[in-house]
């Protein structure tokens, strides 16, 4: 298939699954699957669910829509962004659960189930401290008397959110406190609850030593996409980066300076360009891809020799003078992404995914 694309090893997706869910069996944690940096991709969902995720979460109803027509009703589906008051009939529609925070939008859920005749799970989220979504601690038990007294949801438990807009850490004490919280209620409510979720990726690091009893959820995207620890920002022991490659073809490679000439502005997104160094004459090449596509930053060659230089819309431009394999124009150039060019690579439309 033509260039740019970025190849899909599910099999390897579905080993990096595999470890998660191990591990976080040995402390009692289920695993859901999360596909949303894949746009709701149905063979990476299904290498996760091979691997063991016990079901999958996305971000997107419309991602929902596809993995429910493509799975049926065998796996369950979280809506994992706060609902949108103007979609709750397509969010009861589509997704088994979802993350809330708003008595309002809980109120029309619940609505819309009654009308179709369904119960609409309901994970409370609390913010520990990262300040994106969730009820702080202190209204966290109201929400739940509230939830538990209306007739198309059901309380499906407790979650929260780290590492994502403040970057505050999970660690025992701040996941301590969210299984005080969902316990004290459980009490309160004389119910048990099925999850108590202790976050994402960046929880994954405390597995085997620090995370807290009654913690029995995670959702994981990140790890099992590209073998990261989000928390440490480095390889996760046992998973594989290399599951996505990025792949584009060489329409120029000619030796030029390493140091642009001529009087200095601003580059195509306006932005000041960094004084590179100069190394003399080098051999460069020009990649059909660009931002529209990827970003240069986090873009990690598989080649040898061959080092990123930036990028505009639709031009990557790279330094091969190094590269010991004699490169041609038409020859192509493979990369592993992080988060942010997985994202990209897998939404945009002007990529081509391959499985494998
Ligand atoms: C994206 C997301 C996740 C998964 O995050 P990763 O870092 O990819 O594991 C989990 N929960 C929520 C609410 C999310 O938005």
């Amino acid at each position: 298939m033509s260039f740019p694309r970025i190849i899909i090893h599910t099999g390897r997706i579905k080993e990096n699954a595999h470890v998660i869910s191990q591990l976080a069996l040995r402390d009692g944690i289920s695993i859901t699957g999360v596909t949303k940096a894949t746009c709701g991709n149905v063979h990476v969902a299904k290498a996760m669910l091979e691997g063991g995720v016990n079901g999958l979460a996305d971000s997107r109803l419309s991602n929902l829509r596809n993995l429910r027509n493509y799975f049926g009703n065998d796996v369950t589906l979280l809506l994992l962004r706060l609902p949108m008051l103007s979609r709750v009939e397509e969010v009861v529609e589509t997704a088994d659960a979802s993350l809330n925070s708003e008595i309002s939008v809980i109120k029309a859920l619940s609505s819309a189930a009654e009308r179709q005749g369904k119960k609409h799970g309901i994970m409370l989220m609390v913010d520990l401290g990262d300040l994106r979504e969730g009820l702080l601690p202190d209204d966290v038990r109201e929400a739940a008397r509230v939830v538990n007294s209306l007739p198309g949801v059901y309380l499906q438990g407790f979650g929260t959110n780290l590492t994502c807009y403040g970057g505050i850490l999970p660690t025992e004490e701040n996941l301590g406190e969210l299984v005080d919280i969902a316990q004290e209620i459980q009490q309160d409510l004389g119910k048990e609850l099925c999850y108590i979720s202790g976050g994402n990726s960046s929880s994954l690091h405390l597995l085997g030593t620090g995370i807290p009893r009654g913690i029995n959820h995670l959702r994981v995207g990140e790890t099992i996409l590209i073998g990261n620890d989000t928390a440490l920002s480095e390889p996760f022991p046992g998973t594989r980066a290399d599951t996505f490659v990025l792949q584009a073809e060489l329409i120029e490679a000619r030796v030029k300076p390493s140091v642009p000439i001529g009087k200095v502005g601003v580059d195509a997104f306006g932005r000041v360009p960094k004084n590179p160094e100069d190394r003399g004459l080098r051999r460069r090449g020009i990649l059909a891809v660009g931002e529209q596509d990827i970003q240069p930053d986090g873009l990690t060659p598989m080649d040898p020799g061959v080092d990123i230089l930036g990028a505009s819309s639709d031009h990557l431009l790279v330094d091969i003078n190094d590269n010991p394999d004699e490169l041609r124009i038409g020859d192509y150039l493979s990369f592993t992404v992080d988060y942010g060019n997985l994202l990209r690579a897998m939404t945009s439309p002007y990529v081509n995914k391959v499985v494998l």
